[in-house]
This record gives C-alpha cells, structure tokens and sequence, in this order.
C-alpha cells in the first residue's frame, strides 16, 4: 500500500538558516525593511486612487532612524499599517507575501508595476542584525486598533496592543552585539545610497545642514545662514522612469553626474525602455575613454522596480557593452529570494539580445544623422564598436558599416568605402585588394614614406583590439587583405604583374646577399635581394606579416 503525505517543516529548525544563509549580506536587511515600508506607502495610495480608503493621504515620507544608545534602529512609514490578524497572516507565515497577495487582488484594476515585495521572506532579514524586533502598527481600516508584535528570533512571538496613533508602522530593530557596526551614521547612510537611492516614495534619514542666502550686509553682499533640513536620501523620479520625450540633453548628463560624480560627460545615451515580451527601462551611457585605456566593468547598475540589485550585470549584458556605464530595471530579471543573483531564463536570453539591437540601432542613427559628430567620437566608441563586431554576431551584422578606419590624411572611411577607395591602385596579382595598415607611425615612418611614393594609402590601427579586428575583417571580406607597412618590402606586400628589373647582376645579387648575411650573422633571418625604387631606403628589414600579427596578439594577450 502506497501512503500519501505532507512534508512538514519545523520552524525553528528553518528559522536559523534563513537568518544566515538566505541573504550573504547582512547589510540588506535595511533593503527590505525600507522597501516593504515604500510598498505600504504606494499601497495605500493605491487604495486612495481606486476609492477604496477615503482618509487623508498625509505625507507618506519613510523615515530610518537610529539610536545609539539604546541600540535600535528604527523604519517608520505611514502606509497601510497592518491589523492584529494581517500580522498573523503576513509576518508569522514564513514565506507568504502581503505583497504578492495584494498585486493579485488588484491585478486588474490598477497598474501593479510599483509593488517591490514578492517572495514573503524579505521582513525575516531583520533577524541577520537585530536580537530582538519590535512591529508597532495601525491600520489604516476604520476603526483599527494599533498592535504590537515582539519577536526575539526564536519562533516564539508576543502580539498585543500597540501604541501608533497614526496610520503605518514602525518596525523596531534592537541591534544584535554582534552587529553594532550597523549604528553608525554613516555606514547606515551607505546602505541607504547604495540600495534605496531611486525609491518612489521619498525616504528621511536624520537632517543635514544647508547654506541658505539670508539677506544682504551693509556691502551688499549676500549674507549666508546655516539651516537644518530634513536629509532626504532617494530621488523618486529617477530618469529611467520617464518617458524620453520629457527630458532634455542636460537632465541625462546631470543623471550622468549624480551616477559618476567624478567623471567626464558622456558620448551619448541610450533610452531603453520596453514593455513587451518583458518590461525593462533604462539609460545606458557610452563613457568617454580615458587615455590610458582604463576600462572599468561593473559601472552599470541593475535595478528591480527602482530598488538597486548589484552591478554584476555579466548575464544581461552581453560582454562588450559591459564597459558602458547606467542604470537598467527590469521587474522581469529572475532573481533569486535573496534577489542577489539572477537566474538563467529565457528573458534574460531576450533582454541580452534586445540591449544589443538598440545600441546597434543608437550608432547607425548617430552615423546616419551626424557622419561628422560619428567619426569625432570614433576614438572612443570604436573600442566598443570592434569589441562587438568580433565577440557578437549578430551585433556584427548590424554594426558592420558603422566600422570606420583613418587613413594618414585623417578621413574616416567606412570599410566598404576603404575598399572603392584603395582598389584601383592597391590590387595585387591575385586581385585581392590590399590595405596597408600603421600601428606607430613614429616608428614605422620609413615604411609609410616609401608606401606614399606609390601613392599607396596607409590606414592607422593602433588600438590593443585592432590585432583581433584585422583578422575579424579578413575573415568576412572576401579577397580583402590587410598587411603591416613594414611587414615585407612594399612591392611584396603589393605585389603587382609588372615587375621591375633590377640594376645589378645576378651575381652581384648574390654577393650582396653574403655581405648582408655576415653581417647580421643570424641563421634564423633571411636576405633577400630585391630591386626597389631609387629613392627609396637602400635596405628594408622586414618582419612577416603572420609573424607581426602573432607578436600584435600577444602583446594584447589575446587570442
Ligand atoms: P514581501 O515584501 O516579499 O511580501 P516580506 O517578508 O518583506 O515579504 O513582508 C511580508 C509581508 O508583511 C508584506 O507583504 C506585507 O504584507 C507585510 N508588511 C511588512 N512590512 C510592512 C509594513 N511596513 N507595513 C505594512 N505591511 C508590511
Ligand atoms: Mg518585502
């Protein structure tokens, strides 16, 4: 006989892994706390809206609050608040969600995009850093009596009247010894900026002394007095969230600046924003290159429903755009409970490809709409440009005439264009078309100099990635070869039907060929006679192109 049954689960056995292995960073309890009080703030203006609460709105302002003394720290909100039985059903059921509860109840009736709670596990965070946790709350319900719920991390709970007067809840944390750290202004500040920066509802932590003009002196000059303010930690309409016809050029470099205070303004931005098959927003920045070619991943932040998740974006982001920097939000990222990772899926697969498509499109509208402003950038973006045409397919299929390259005389041409331009004097015998590239000019000066008197043009491809590039574009342009300057005599790298006769015998080939020999007095080179233009240098020591490239690659250890 086969038995059926329930699995059963015993609490207090759960409880302490929840506490230490659900979330591994223990700074997130205030993530969760100060979101499940802005859901409860847009919960009741939810209800407002739909008619169903009639009271006062009031100021919904979230405050976070800490005392060092008595070693608590303190989330008040004046959202929904919750009855005795509403603290019953969503705080002692582990893992059932208020929130998704409610998005489910108005699912139909109203725009649920704004609900950040979802896996009825996020309250429990509060136990990672606290000993004790104190829930001190009125519903907003008429006629609701205010309760107090006392937990001490154990299973067991106190429930009984509480003290609120006003509509909301107060989640009180009693600091655990080991977690003191915690109540300190500014470390509690840096949580606050890290996670809640971009919350809707506007979040008060402590105050902050302004200068405010206040009259003028007897020189009339303005006189300045110290006031105090209310230090309010979030901005909660970020960009992102607005629609691109809103804003101006000046509103995303000043988003920019609040992002990167440090850093130069950018190239240009992409507004992402899309609703179907998945719901995300966004703006992406191309970041001007420094130099030094200091690329920093990990610049673009990832959102959920404005709450910040981490800047490991490697699986949404296709790798060559991980070097812009910005924000993106999606509500449709799978995220794991402690919302920390992302788990693979298929949107993640769609978001991926979607990113690239709209950058791909962004730089065929610059390159179309502004060629000029296009080949001023080019420095900076064709990194990004290269990086993709090589790594992503698709994005090279898109992108492959938006690659441009600079001849000696500084004109940008596509490389279609490159190609007309070169091919009526560059085709060699076997009729491919032959580009003659400089990776230093300085030093490879003779080569270009005898080039020139061809009156062959030599493009610049002096960048780590243009090793990689070169053998990318071999590879997709049939009969189209590029060859270092300095790779081979010229009229071997060029190598035409008419062939030049030379002025010396062939025995005076060969003994030249001795005395070169004995010079170098290396087996492993070669000499090799060959009659070149008067002027140009009398002798030419080469490296073979194959034998450059190699040495290219290595030197940007790549592969
Ligand atoms: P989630 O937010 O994923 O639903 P939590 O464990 O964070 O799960 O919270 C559980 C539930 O407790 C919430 O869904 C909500 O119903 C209730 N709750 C938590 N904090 C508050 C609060 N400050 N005001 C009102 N209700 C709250
Ligand atoms: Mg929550």
């Amino acid at each position: 006989m086969a038995e059926k049954g329930t699995i059963s689960i015993h609490t207090e056995n759960i409880f302490p892994i929840i506490k230490k292995f659900l979330y591994s960073d223990h700074e997130i309890f205030l993530r969760e706390l100060v979101s499940n009080a802005v859901d409860a703030s847009q919960k009741i203006k939810q209800l407002a809206s739909l008619g169903e609460y009639s009271g006062e709105l009031g100021d919904l302002t979230v405050e976070v609050s800490f005392d060092e003394k008595k070693k608590t720290i303190t989330i008040s909100d004046n959202g929904i608040g919750m009855t005795e039985e509403e603290i019953k059903k969503y705080i002692n059921q582990i893992a059932f969600s208020g929130a998704t509860e409610f998005v489910e109840k108005y699912k139909d009736k109203a725009d649920n995009q704004q609900i950040i709670g979802h896996f009825g596990l996020g309250f429990y965070s509060a136990f990672m850093v606290a000993k004790k946790v104190e829930i001190n709350t009125l519903s907003h319900q008429e006629g609701a009596e205010s309760a107090k719920w006392i937990c001490t991390g154990e299973t067991d709970f106190e429930i009984k009247k509480g003290t609120r007067k006003k509509r909301g809840t107060d989640i009180i944390l009693h600091i655990a010894d080991d977690s003191e750290e915690f109540l300190n202004e500014h470390r509690l500040q840096g949580i606050l900026d890290k996670y809640s920066k971009f919350l809707p509802i506007p979040i008060k932590f402590g105050q902050k002394e302004e200068q405010v003009e206040d009259g003028k002196d007897k020189d009339d000059k303005p006189k300045y007095k110290t006031v105090k303010k209310d230090n309010i930690i979030n901005d909660t309409d970020p960009i992102w969230t607005k629609s691109p016809s809103e804003l101006k050029d000046q509103d995303y470099l000043d988003f920019y600046k609040t992002l990167y205070p440090f850093s130069d303004d950018p190239l240009f931005w992409i507004h992402l924003n899309v609703d179907y098959p998945f719901n995300l927003t966004g703006v992406l920045y191309f970041p001007k290159l420094k130099k030094d070619f200091d690329l920093q991943k990990n610049k673009i932040q990832l959102y959920s429903r404005q709450v910040f998740i981490t800047d490991e974006v490697k699986d949404i982001v296709p790798e060559f755009l991980q070097l812009l920097h910005g924000v993106i939000d999606s509500p449709d990222i799978p995220l794991n409970v402690s919302r920390s990772y992302l788990q693979s899926d298929s949107n993640v697969k769609k978001i991926n490809g979607y990113i690239t498509k709209k950058v791909a499109d962004k730089l065929a509208e610059l390159f179309k709409n502004d060629r000029k402003g296009y080949e001023e950038k080019w420095e900076d973006i064709g990194v990004f440009v290269k990086y993709g045409m090589i790594s992503e397919e698709k994005f090279d299929e898109k992108a492959k005439d938006l690659a441009l390259v600079k001849n000696m005389d500084g004109k940008h041409f596509t490389i279609e264009e490159y190609k007309k331009h070169i091919e009526a004097n560059q085709t060699n015998k076997d009729k491919n078309v032959v580009a003659l590239y400089t990776t230093n000019k300085d030093k490879q000066h003779g080569y270009i100099d005898t080039a020139k008197k061809r009156s062959y043009d030599v493009i610049e491809l002096t960048g780590p990635i243009d090793p990689h590039f070169i053998n990318h574009l071999e590879q997709k342009h049939e009969k189209f070869q590029l060859q270092r300057v300095d790779a081979d005599v010229i009229d071997k790298l060029i190598d035409k039907d008419e062939k030049k006769e030379s002025v010396l015998s062939e025995k005076e080939q060969e003994s030249l060929k001795e005395v070169f020999e004995k010079a170098i007095n290396n087996k492993n080179n070669s000499v090799a006679v060959q009659p070149m233009a008067t002027d140009d240098m009398p002798v030419t020591i080469t490296l073979p192109e194959f034998m450059r490239r190699m040495k290219d690659m290595q030197a940007t250890g790549g592969g």
